[in-house]
């Protein structure tokens, strides 16, 4: 009987105890339920913040690949005006070793450009000694007084060699590098006749 009673306060105290165990299960489930779903929701806010940084990085990933093949294009157009460079550099050389040699052309011109110049000088004399001869030839059957002033002014040329004053200082055999200019009064008055073939 004393057992009976004793097992009865046994089962009560069992069945309180399994009361309580199944409200504190409840009590945690409930609880971990919450945690579960705060840990879920953290879990896809982090699932989907992996997804955009994969994006992002996919993203980038791909602008490198157009910017290195972007870097490879340019690369190789730098190549080619390098090479064109290369090749204008050698026609300026090309260009300048041509400059150099018509250096002494260049000098040889000027020379002949002076020389030139000298000759028409001579040439512009000769033709006002011819002008100023030729005025008292013309005017010879004139007035005689008129004739001797101009005749006072006009140059004669005298041969190397020869007692004739010519009009022009290649007449005949003169050579006329050897011939000199004076004037028509001075060469009269030196002994010089007028040569008649030239005047
Ligand atoms: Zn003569």
């Amino acid at each position: 009987m004393k057992h009976y009673i004793r097992n009865k306060n046994l089962t009560q105290k069992l069945i309180a105890a399994i009361i309580l165990y199944s409200f504190m299960l409840l009590l945690l489930t409930g609880c971990s339920n919450e945690k579960t779903e705060k840990l879920q929701k953290e879990m896809d806010q982090i699932v989907s913040e992996h997804e955009e940084l994969q994006k992002n990085y996919d993203n980038l990933v791909e602008e490198y690949r157009d910017l290195s093949a972007e870097q490879e294009i340019l690369q190789s157009e730098l190549q080619v005006k390098q090479e064109e460079n290369q090749t204008l550099q050698t026609a300026i050389d090309d260009l300048n070793a041509q400059i150099a040699a018509l250096q002494p052309l260049q000098e040889q011109c000027s020379t002949l450009t002076a020389e030139n110049e000298s000759l028409k000088a001579q040439m512009a004399s000769i033709q006002s000694a011819q002008t100023q001869n030729n005025t008292p030839a013309s005017s010879n059957s004139g007035a005689q007084t008129a004739s001797q002033t101009d005749n006072q002014g006009a140059m004669v040329w005298l041969s190397e060699t020869g007692s004739k004053y010519h009009r022009i200082n290649n007449c005949g055999r003169m050579n006329p590098n050897k011939a000199r200019q004076v004037s028509q009064v001075s060469a009269e008055s030196s002994g010089y006749g007028r040569c008649s073939k030239c005047f």
